[in-house]
């Protein structure tokens, strides 16, 4: 393959765990990253530069923190690593911020990826300023966000450790949520397992759901329903998360008669979902019903393109936890690094 100067090694699209260990990786491998690391944005869904990780204060499950680490703290450190190894960060002043202190109230804006066209070589991809970067290989990193309902109080108390989570799996285990009354919000397969899980240390949990019986499918459904610890309120929206520092309970209107009503609560976890953060892809890549990169290889993370590579939550709709999205930016970096040299890209 001709030697364009011009044309990066490998652009990485995400800046969460997956896209962060990527260009670790590929940093280490003498191939100088280049990183989309988002812009912050809060609506429809909270999508942060640093990921799904920058909405929650203690992680307790990533390897390596014996004592935990908060999530920012954490995304910090592995933006560190990458940068420390030649990872070149696109914002809008340039390729190389200091990134050394994460408190500094940065005087850079991180670039979304607005587009990409992967139907010719080298690959373009496009950043917010409409400026068109030329690549060999590209690794997606984008994730998959929770969804939240969308309300005030429930983004402040989700953000300071106040009770309010997106991921039970994450955050059950948490002294703050021990022995209390919590809320899971949500009716589907995956609401049933957030609660289920969440009975192992909660003293109760209410199911909250805005129809009369659960999307679930009928084994989850009956497993939610013989367990003793979960109880549900049938017919009922959230409309508002309430305590100062810490929830005290959530007010709820009814969704078929609109009377509104407050349940005490100690704890209230999302379950409404998760969107993949793969419309920018415009249809270029092969995705599966709910929006997911399709990998051509499960065990690998090859995508429908050659020389387009995909890792973390934006194609596991199945584990999604940091550890697992950063094992799969692994893959991608070696699976580009592999693919560049068989190309004879050095
Ligand atoms: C409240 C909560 C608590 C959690 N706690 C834990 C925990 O304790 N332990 C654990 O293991 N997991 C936890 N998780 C899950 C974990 O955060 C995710 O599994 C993990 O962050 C996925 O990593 P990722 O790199 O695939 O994606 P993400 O972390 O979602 O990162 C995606 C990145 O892509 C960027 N991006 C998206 N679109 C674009 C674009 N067009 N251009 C440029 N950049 C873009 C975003 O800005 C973001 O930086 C938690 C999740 C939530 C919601």
């Amino acid at each position: 393959m001709a030697q364009d100067k011009n044309v990066e090694k490998v652009i990485i699209v995400g800046s969460g765990p997956a896209g962060w260990t990527a260009a670790i990786y590929t940093a280490r491998a003498n191939l100088q990253p280049l990183v989309f690391a988002g812009r912050p944005k809060t609506v429809p869904t909270t999508i942060l530069p640093g990921g799904q990780l920058m909405m929650t204060t203690e992680v307790e499950n990533y390897p390596g923190f014996p004592h935990g680490v908060t999530g920012p703290v954490m995304m910090s450190y592995f933006e560190q690593q990458a940068v420390r190894f030649g990872t070149r960060i696109v914002t809008d002043k340039g390729l190389n911020p200091d990134v050394s202190n994460p408190d500094d109230g940065h005087s850079y804006a991180y670039q979304d990826c607005k587009r990409v066209d992967l139907s010719r070589k080298p690959f373009v991809v496009v950043g917010e300023d409409d400026k068109e970067y030329t690549a060999h290989t590209v690794i997606i990193a984008t994730g998959a966000t929770a969804n939240w309902l969308g309300l005030k109080n429930e983004m402040r108390l989700a953000q300071s450790g106040g009770g309010v989570s997106a991921c039970a799996v994450c955050d059950g285990a948490l002294p703050v949520f021990r022995d209390k009354v919590v809320g899971v919000v949500g009716g589907g397969d995956s609401a049933v397992e957030e609660a289920t899980y969440l009975t192992k240390f909660a003293a109760k949990v209410y199911m909250i759901h805005r129809r009369d019986q659960l999307r679930a499918s009928k084994i989850m459904a009956e497993r939610a329903k013989s367990n003793h610890k979960i109880e549900f309120l049938w017919n009922k929206g959230v409309v508002d998360v309430l305590g100062d520092n810490m929830i005290t309970g959530v007010k709820l209107k009814d969704t078929v008669t609109g009377k509104e009503s407050e349940q005490p609560l100690g704890g209230l976890f999302m379950a409404i979902g998760h969107t993949p953060a793969t419309a920018f892809l415009n249809g270029q890549l092969e995705l599966d019903a709910k929006k997911y990169i399709k990998l051509k290889d499960p065990y690998r993370s090859t995508t429908s393109v050659d020389g387009v590579f995909a890792a973390g939550d934006c194609v596991d709709s199945v584990y999604r936890q940091a550890v697992t999205a950063a094992g799969m930016g692994c893959k991608a970096a070696l699976d580009a690094e592999r693919w560049l040299a068989v190309q004879g890209v050095e």
